[in-house]
């Protein structure tokens, strides 16, 4: 490492790795750290605790605090974005003529404005995920992966990192290392506590929408106990139960099971899988009621890679922050190289890039979730099927961050317990509330460090891959 040494290379022999494991594998049910089986994922009567790593990782604390500043700009970003459908129009014209779950999405979308916008009120959950990288003499830098703006997760399971931390920290003797609060709870709860009360009807409840199989369901627990202890009411429905036995009133007010939702908070529907094709229809009735949608559908439009790949246009940050180059350089500055493979020369560019040198770069389908990237040589076999058609505008180039790994332990059901060298990925959470023209509420809303294994190319803590961690600043 060439800032700090990892704190795992102090352990010396195996049997004590074997014993700080399960201390930390105890703490972490103690805390609360929890994750249903792939076997039994309905069931609590079976639990397992979430991946985490054994140690907490360093990160610089110029880059923390970097990132943590960035956040209100990136929120303003999407809330603008959001609001300008002639930019998301532009932005996703290529990828609507070969992505058909994008369309749809779309169509949604523009349903939604030829009716008028129902709600005066928006929320964004959003979260900016990034890698670091480190030059010489310690000078780093920020680069961002990516931002979600639907069914973002981790908030509620990376607020109980700290505590399994801190308490593996004091049984291995190591006192100088400062794990974070991480408040993320709170802070998410209290955005839609926020935009649940401007909705402005005490009777009203919150919906959670969710999944059939609910194995992350204590990350959304935590978060929906957290609402339940403010008394606001929450259910948790599926797409299935809203075409069955949701409605609208005259006044568009959301009805299901007789109680008039307020708020609905995504946590699903963000894939083509999510959804057959009554969802649909029950997707367009909840985006065209009364009800505060967390995303609304030009929020998850906003959170598409195409999009963020069309930000980095020159131009188009100074178009969504005119009379503020200091914000656009700010966001700019974390902007890897992203690039368009619409049909035409700047798209043929890409390609010839892409060939001549694939493990340079990240090709990206219009997928959340992780596991849907392309790397290396796969990179050429995709696009030279598609090097002549439009099918290629499916996707978007990225350049892949390389960031340094770190050595720890990822403590993963089922597998091994070894020491490997690891990347880390900071998300940062965002919390936005408008209501009308005006902004009431624009905050950092906490940490999400993920880490990995260097040798797996994608993340994703679903996806089996990725772990949670925490940082501490050097
Ligand atoms: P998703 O929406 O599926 O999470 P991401 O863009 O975040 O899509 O990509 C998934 C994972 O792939 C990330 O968590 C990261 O580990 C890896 N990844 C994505 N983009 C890059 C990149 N430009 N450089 C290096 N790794 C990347
Ligand atoms: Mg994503
Ligand atoms: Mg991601």
């Amino acid at each position: 490492m060439a800032y700090h040494s990892a704190l795992c290379d102090i352990l010396v022999d195996e049997a004590q790795l074997e014993q700080f494991a399960l201390v930390a594998k105890d703490s972490a049910f103690r805390h609360g750290l929890l994750m249903r089986t792939k076997e039994d994922p309905n069931s609590p009567e079976v639990l397992s605790y979430a991946p985490f790593t054994l140690f907490p990782s360093p990160i610089p604390k110029s880059i923390y605090e970097q990132a943590k500043l960035l956040q209100r700009d990136f929120n303003l970003l999407v809330e603008k974005i959001t609001q300008d459908s002639k930019f998301l129009e532009q932005a996703l014209a290529s990828i609507i003529k070969v992505d058909h779950f994008i369309a749809r999405l779309f169509e949604i979308y523009r349903k939604t404005l030829q009716k008028g916008i129902s709600s005066p009120i928006t929320i964004g959950l959003i979260r900016s995920d990034y890698m670091f990288l480190c030059g010489e003499e310690g000078v780093t830098s920020l680069k961002q992966i990516e931002f979600n703006t639907i069914s973002v997760g981790g908030g509620g399971l990376a607020s109980q990192v700290p505590a399994v931390h801190r308490h593996i920290l004091k049984v291995a003797g190591i006192h100088n290392v400062n794990i974070m609060d991480n408040n993320c709870i709170a802070i998410l709860a209290g955005a839609i506590e926020k935009a649940w009360s401007l909705y402005g009807s005490q009777g009203s409840i919150i919906m959670f929408l969710v999944e059939d199989i609910q194995m992350n369901i204590y990350d959304q627990r935590l978060i929906e106990n957290e609402l339940w202890s403010r008394n606001i009411p929450v259910i948790r429905r599926r797409f299935e139960d809203i075409s069955k036995r949701g409605h609208l009133d005259e006044e568009k007010r959301l009805f299901i099971d007789g109680q008039e939702v307020g708020l609905v908070y995504y946590r699903y529907g963000y894939l083509p899988q999510q959804y057959i094709e009554k969802d649909w229809e029950a997707l367009l009735m909840m985006e065209q009621s009364r009800a505060v949608k967390c995303p609304n559908i030009g929020a998850h439009l906003a959170g598409i890679k195409k999009v963020q790949q069309e930000l980095a246009r020159p131009g188009v940050l100074e178009h969504f922050f005119p009379g503020d180059p200091e914000a656009v350089s700010r966001i700019r500055s974390v902007f890897a190289g992203l690039y368009s493979l619409d049909l035409g020369n700047e798209g043929d560019q890409a390609l010839d890039m892409a060939f001549a040198d694939p493990d340079q770069f990240v090709l990206k389908p219009q997928r959340e979730g992780g596991g849907n990237n392309i790397y290396g040589d796969d990179i050429c076999h995709v696009l030279s099927k598609v090097e002549q058609s439009l099918e290629r505008t499916a996707f978007i180039l990225m350049e892949k961050i390389r960031p340094q790994p770190v050595r720890n332990c990822i403590l993963r059901r089922g597998t091994l317990l070894k020491i490997q060298p690891c990347i880390n990925e900071l998300g940062m959470f965002g919390v936005y509330v408008r209501h009308g023209t005006e902004m009431t509420l624009n905050e950092f809303a906490g940490h999400l460090l993920r880490t990995k294994n260097s040798e797996h190319n994608d993340g994703g803590l679903m996806a089996g891959v990725a772990a949670l961690d925490s940082p501490y600043l050097v």
